[in-house]
């Protein structure tokens, strides 16, 4: 099948983008990032965009830099670029980890970091990421700038509190203190599928304690969530299988899957325990 007819625009400056989306926005305009999702849709025709507006030529969304304790990730920025650790800090070193688990290397050399978040798949790696890590997103239009707090970006299955004339243009995320320990585990039917459970657990370790406990569950449902519950259960404690056990136990309860069956609920919420046992155990160097 071939894509619906559709204009093509390749604006080279973010105001010139701006503009452009401004005007095809009611008309379903769309911004082509890398294309790894809305081609293979368009081709499909399970999205019919009328307007295309393709940031690939505009240099100053490529920024990939530590500003202070912050790392910016500009919309033009691949999956690849974070393959290996663009900080010397725990952040660094859990994006090139996690990033392997995202699709295959032609994938990850075209799809971007933003195009990721702003297509909000509840099994995503770096939706998980940027709200566990408590990110913070920035989305321009020829109205300003504005943003947007991870937790109040993703509003449920693929759909983002961007709005139509919005462009997502950066990724501001944390760097993390030296002290972090995190764990990422992921379980999917073969290597580069989308996850059927994942798992990033992130706390600092104090005088043998575990504080700011953050535990982000994803794949098993419309959106990536955090695990509340089994947050409070670690805070301020010394790591312990059976305490990690009892925070999936958590975790697992307060998971609300989109499966169609009961049995397949029950089936993801016992992927979820494991997943959080799992990332919680290797955080804490423990593993399983
Ligand atoms: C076979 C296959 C396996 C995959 N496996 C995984 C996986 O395991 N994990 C995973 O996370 N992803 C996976 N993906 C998706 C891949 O990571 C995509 O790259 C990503 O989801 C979208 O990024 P993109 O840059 O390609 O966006 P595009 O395809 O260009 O755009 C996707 C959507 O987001 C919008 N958009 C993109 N960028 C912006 C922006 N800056 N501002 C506003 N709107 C924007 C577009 O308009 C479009 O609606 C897989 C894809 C394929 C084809």
């Amino acid at each position: 099948m071939k894509p619906s007819p559709f204009a093509y625009h390749e604006p080279e400056t973010l105001e010139d983008a701006l503009q452009l989306l401004a005007s095809v926005a009611d008309d379903d305009g769309r911004i082509l990032a890398g294309g790894q999702t809305l081609v293979p849709a368009m081709a499909l025709r399970l999205a019919r965009p009328s307007h295309l507006v393709d940031i690939n030529r505009i240099d100053a969304l490529r920024r990939l830099e530590v500003d202070g304790d912050v790392l910016h990730i500009g919309a033009c920025v691949r999956h690849i670029a974070l393959a290996t650790p663009v900080e010397p800090g725990p952040l660094g070193l859990l994006l090139s980890q996690v990033v392997r688990h995202i699709a295959h290397l032609p994938i990850r050399t075209r799809g971007t970091f933003c195009g990721s978040l702003a297509n909000a798949d509840g099994a995503s790696e770096w939706c998980l990421v940027v709200n566990t890590l408590d990110a913070v997103l920035v989305a321009h239009s020829t109205r300003g700038r504005r943003e947007i707090p991870a937790s109040a970006f993703f509003l449920g299955y693929m759909t983002t509190a961007l709005e139509a004339d919005e462009i997502l243009t950066t990724a501001l995320l944390p760097r993390l203190p030296a002290a972090t320990r995190f764990g990422f585990d992921e379980i999917a039917r073969r290597a580069g599928d989308f996850a059927q459970a994942m798992c990033l657990a992130v706390f600092e370790l104090e005088d043998g304690k575990m504080r700011r406990v953050r535990i982000g569950v994803g794949g098993v449902s419309g959106t990536t969530v955090r695990a509340a519950q089994a947050e409070a259960a670690c805070e301020g404690q010394a790591p312990d299988p059976a305490l990690f056990d009892h925070a999936a136990q958590l975790a697992g309860a307060a998971i609300d899957p989109v499966d169609a069956s009961e049995e397949a609920c029950d089936y993801r919420r016992a992927l979820a325990r494991t997943v959080v046992a799992r990332a919680l155990a290797q955080a804490a160097g423990l593993n399983r």
